[in-house]
């Protein structure tokens, strides 16, 4: 099939590849120059692991433009995939999808088009993109429209960090329509995938336990709706496991063991479940913001996920509180951050716990000194004001140091000298962050271990 991919970002891109990639002819257009030059070479703008070699095998049959008129009117499916960043009232501001489907609109001329919301929107937003498509396609044809496109919703569920293999090999793909015809293009854009039936790549085999992919076809609302559940169903997992740590770091029991005793309940189960700093990213905090904004618009409160979110925001703020308990003066001390990313394997800082926690330090007098093995390179161009603080070498950010904090679990990290390193700072500190260092070890290399939850 003819796809266009609006927006070139880890949505749009995967998307755009993962298809390319099982034989459909791809254009992606993108706003940014420098992206679609970077992507027109066969680099990728974003890390994510295996995006190079995708590219690579995809090649011929992916185009790059920020030409609308290149990339839509032969398109049979057009997936919108732009940013929709929460407000300051927690509603996610949708100008980006209003522009991107008033350029679709203007040049949408097939006979039937899908257009396939991918970005993550508010309840109702597919028939706000549908009459903006409308009022475009009617505004440049000076016609009404007569049945040539219809809006689908079909939302993303990929994980930044393993966004090829859950975009080939997802756990259920969601697509929400009004239009038989356009399920029914959805269901063969999409076969490969839910039959299994692709030879995949050499460099990412398809997990053994696979079989086929549930397609949950529903109504547009409750498309729309799936995405934000699912998202903040995650979130209050990832908080409700940091609750019941601050009360096992109370109780002295230890909260790996109970995460461990309570995920293995199957009605339970183990993922998203690890205590720590808490997530962080483009998607939990903005999701759930604008999950509780559209109940408020119909006057509904909605006390679980709202105490999911403070709950997170405690974490950050808990690093300093445990970092004061320990070192008593923040002020001078010399603190190091592992790990900018708002998660490993991915370079995305949006909403990264490691840049709030280093800005309350710096508030305190601290000086901070940052790394990642990833995302530093971004970092410099996304964070100016932090710049001074990066740290080329990991050994800078524990050289001369009172305390360090790991804040990004990292592979990188969790293989370090660690006996070396200990020898390079004033008082070996550390602040394990993440529940992933072994605390028996470092201890028995000197470290004083410290935990979110006290053990
Ligand atoms: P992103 O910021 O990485 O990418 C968005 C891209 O769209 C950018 O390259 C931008 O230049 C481009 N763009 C913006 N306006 C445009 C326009 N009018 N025409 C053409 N291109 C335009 O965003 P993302 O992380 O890929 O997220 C996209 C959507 O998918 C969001 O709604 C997000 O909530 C949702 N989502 C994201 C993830 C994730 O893990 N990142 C997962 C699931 C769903």
């Amino acid at each position: 099939m003819r796809v266009c991919v609006v927006g070139t970002g880890y949505v749009g891109l995967t998307t755009g590849v993962s298809l390319a990639f099982l034989g459909h002819d791809v254009t992606c257009v993108d706003l940014d120059q420098a992206k679609v030059d970077l992507l027109a070479g066969g680099r990728s703008p974003i890390y994510e692991p295996h995006m190079d070699a995708l590219l690579a095998d995809s090649a011929e049959r992916m185009t790059f433009t920020t030409d609308y008129s290149i990339a839509v009117p032969d398109a049979d499916v057009v997936f919108i995939a732009v940013q929709t960043p929460s407000l300051p009232d927690g509603n996610p501001d949708l100008k980006y999808l209003r522009s991107a489907a008033e350029s679709v609109g203007k040049h949408i001329s097939g006979e039937f088009t899908v257009v396939i919301n991918k970005s993550t929107v508010p309840i109702g937003s597919s028939n706000w993109v549908d009459s903006i498509l409308r009022e475009s396609f009617e505004r440049t044809h000076e016609r009404r429209s007569d049945g040539e496109f219809s809006v689908a919703s079909n939302p993303e569920f990929l994980r930044q960090g393993a966004a090829i293999q859950d975009t080939l090999y997802p756990d259920r793909i969601v697509v929400g329509s009004d239009n038989p015809r356009s399920l029914d293009v959805l269901n063969r854009l999409y076969r490969e995938i839910l039959n299994q039936t692709f030879t995949p790549p050499t460099y990412l085999p398809r997990p053994g336990e696979l079989g086929a992919v549930p397609m949950v076809s529903t109504d547009l609302a409750s498309a729309e709706l799936i995405k934000y559940a699912a998202n903040a169903f995650l979130a209050l997992k990832i908080s409700f496991a940091n609750e019941i740590g601050q009360l096992a770091g109370k109780v002295g029991a230890d909260i790996s063991q109970v995460t461990r005793g309570i995920g293995l309940d199957t009605r339970i189960g183990p993922r998203f479940l690890q205590p720590g700093i808490g997530w962080g990213g483009s998607c939990f905090g903005k999701d759930t913001a604008a999950l509780i904004a559209t109940a408020a618009d119909y006057h509904h409160s909605m006390p679980i996920v709202t105490a999911a979110r403070e709950v997170n925001q405690l974490q950050r703020r808990l690093v300093v509180d445990r970092l004061l308990d320990e070192l008593r003066i923040l002020k001078g001390r010399r603190i190091g951050l592992l790990g900018l990313a708002f998660k490993p394997n991915t370079d995305d800082m949006r909403d990264a716990p490691a840049l709030d926690i280093a800005r309350m330090l710096i508030d305190r007098g601290a000086r901070v000194r940052l790394h990642d093995p990833v995302a530093a390179e971004r970092f410099r161009r996304e964070q100016p004001d932090l710049v001074p603080h990066l740290a080329d070498e990991v050994e800078d950010v524990f050289d001369d140091s009172d305390a360090v904090v790991l804040v990004t679990e990292w592979s990188q990290y969790l293989d370090l000298d660690w006996a070396k390193l200990a020898s390079l700072m004033r008082t070996p500190v550390i602040l394990d962050g993440r529940h992933c260092l072994d605390p028996q070890r470092l201890t028995k290399l000197g470290y004083r271990y410290l935990s979110l939850t006290g053990r």
